[in-house]
């Protein structure tokens, strides 16, 4: 059984406000984006697909949407799947001191629990911007990180895993490439693998998109797992990977291979 593990990075206003270029901050996109979410949910119903989506903790404040938009998370949650941590305010969190990485975990884990009226555990970390990229312990540095450990410890996947831990997250979705890697291009499973990590489950790297390479990656390998991620506001953006076209032919093409290949929620990993 493939198993497909299927990841919203859901920013919100306060993501496209911290997002690298802020001149895309407007009341239309983040417009655009709450209704691409809800044409996903329907999709998703439509195919009997659970999944993930990773919000970031001020989105489920008490407010209105488009700004913040506690009832859509909750309705995400209602509608079976898993909601997620994406840091409370889409920050570039490898120039943070470590006690403000812990704010963001604590505090996006305490509202987006309030939001799905604590009928679900956060417990799952999808860190902004893929930052930090560098995992010394694993072989991965990152210059792209711009803080550099050990002056930023929060430029290292391995401190942020400890602290995950402490603030009962089981699992998280870590983006790097080991030196290794970089220097002989050598080719990894661009789906990422799963891992267990001192208590962690960890989420290997992972694919942005649903074009026909990731189609025929799932369909021609044998892999246990399949990472993939997407933005509910590129759905909107028919030249994307991450696009509507994109995403239905994606679905339709999985189910109508016949393989055997089920969808899970990364929690259901967790044990
Ligand atoms: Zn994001």
């Amino acid at each position: 059984m493939k198993k497909i593990i299927l990841i919203w990075d859901f920013d919100g206003a306060i993501g496209l406000i911290n997002a690298s270029y802020p001149y895309n901050f407007n009341f239309k996109n983040l417009q655009r984006e709450q209704n691409q979410v809800k044409l996903a949910l329907d999709i998703l119903d439509e195919y009997g697909i659970k999944c993930c989506f990773a919000i970031t903790g001020f989105s489920a404040e008490e407010g209105l949407a488009p700004y913040t938009f506690p009832a859509l998370i909750k309705e995400i949650h209602d509608r079976g799947h898993e909601v997620a941590s994406h840091s409370w305010r889409h920050e570039w969190s490898s120039i943070f001191q470590l006690n403000q990485v812990d704010k963001s975990l604590k505090r996006s884990q305490l509202a987006l629990e309030k939001a799905i009226e604590h009928q679900q555990k956060v417990i799952g970390f999808v860190p902004p911007h893929n930052r930090p990229m560098s995992w010394l312990k694993r072989g991965a540095f990152s210059w792209g990180d711009r803080g550099i450990y050990p002056f930023f410890k929060a430029a290292d996947n391995e401190s942020i895993i400890k602290l995950l831990k402490v603030n009962d997250y089981r699992w998280v979705r870590v983006t790097y490439k080991t030196i290794f890697q970089k220097f002989f291009n050598l080719k990894r499973n661009p789906t990422g693998t799963v891992l267990n990590y001192k208590g962690v489950l960890v989420l290997e790297n992972h694919y942005t998109g649903f074009d026909t390479f990731v189609v025929n990656h799932i369909l021609n390998t044998n892999y246990s797992t399949y990472t993939i991620s997407a933005h509910p506001l590129m759905l909107d953006f028919p030249n994307k990977k991450e696009s509507m076209a994109n995403f239905k032919q994606f679905l339709e093409q999985l189910k109508s291979s016949g393989q055997k290949i089920e969808f899970v929620k990364p929690m259901e990993l967790v044990d």
